[in-house]
């Protein structure tokens, strides 16, 4: 039976009604009232209600940045929207008739990833999103990890250096800090101001003002020495940190999404090759798989909606 999931991000909501293959029926987005959390509340229910009319459907899953209970019903905290102890889940289940669930939305789209992607013939998965900032999930033994208290798998939190950068969250040298696509935009920036092979960006940054994903990310697709060098750097803090989290999580695959995994092997090697020099008992230790994630802008709605359906246990 069919089921609905929601992803509220920074800017849109994004809704859709999702077969048990991981399919999507029909769908829906509307932009995201920010600040205004009790119309949010009034978004989502509407649009669930829409994408139920005429279809059998068993539950519906709605995904946030942010922490969320293990019970999957309360948002502790969202960073994006002002919402703190919002219990989310019983506003949603006043106004509509479904079981509601709530999840936090990097664990959503890695779910997606584990059961329908990447991740689908394995039972352990870690996936790190590489986006404005480090997003992750984990999956072990077949089963999403959220941690005792819901609010695991900040793998984006990850220290990688001592007293290193100061970081969103209030801690310092968290691998948000040398891993995201902000991350990518410093070091390339770095790069322009030193000369030799940054002078493409030197002179890129000039010409638009200053560097944004979107350039960097089109001088990495051309071969740019530069911005490669950036994103090579980027890299090989990622595979580090993916060597600590092999010898804590030891799984099968790697994952990267967000919009910096667009880059491919170019992202992809200089990680492996990190990674090899800082696993622990290199040599012996079994290799995971580095790829590059398969749902990409539907993880979110479509792990929101398979989840809801296991909570209902019916799946
Ligand atoms: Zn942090």
């Amino acid at each position: 039976m069919h089921a609905i999931g929601i992803d509220i991000g920074g800017t849109k909501i994004a809704g859709a009604l999702v077969s048990e293959n991981g399919e999507i029926i029909a769908e829906d987005r509307q932009p995201t009232p920010a600040g205004d959390a009790a119309h949010i509340v009034d978004i989502v229910s509407s649009m669930i209600t829409r994408l139920q009319a005429g279809h059998e459907v068993v539950a519906a899953g709605v995904a946030a940045a942010g922490f969320v209970d293990a019970g999957q019903s309360t948002v502790y905290y969202a960073p994006n929207i002002d919402w703190r102890n919002e219990p989310l889940q019983r506003y949603i289940s006043e106004r509509v008739s479904l079981p509601i669930t709530v999840d936090n939305d990097a664990n959503a789209a890695g779910w997606a990833e584990f059961r329908f992607g990447a991740g689908r013939l394995l039972t352990d998965m870690t996936m790190l999103t590489i986006g404005t900032g480090v997003g992750g999930a984990i999956v072990t033994q077949g089963r999403l990890f959220r941690g005792g208290f819901g609010a695991g798998a900040e793998l984006g939190h990850l220290r990688v250096v001592p007293d290193g950068l100061p970081c969103g969250c209030g801690a310092r040298g968290c691998i948000e800090q040398y891993g995201s696509g902000r991350a990518l935009l410093r070091m390339a920036n770095g790069i322009a101001d030193a000369g030799g092979i940054g002078l493409a960006l030197a002179d890129a940054r000039s010409r638009h003002g200053e560097l944004n994903g979107t350039i960097v990310g089109e001088m990495i697709a051309a071969g740019d020495p530069g911005a490669v060098n950036a994103l090579q750097e980027l890299g090989r803090w990622l595979g580090q940190a993916c060597a600590s989290l092999a010898a804590v999580l030891d799984p099968q695959v790697f994952v990267f999404g967000g919009g910096v995994s667009v880059a491919g092997d170019l992202l992809l090697d200089p990680i492996r090759e990190s990674f090899l020099q800082h696993l622990p008992a290199r040599g012996y230790h079994p290799e995971p798989g580095f790829v590059i994630a398969e749902l990409v802008n539907d993880a979110g709605v479509v792990g929101a909606a398979d989840l809801a359906r296991i909570h209902a246990g019916r799946r």
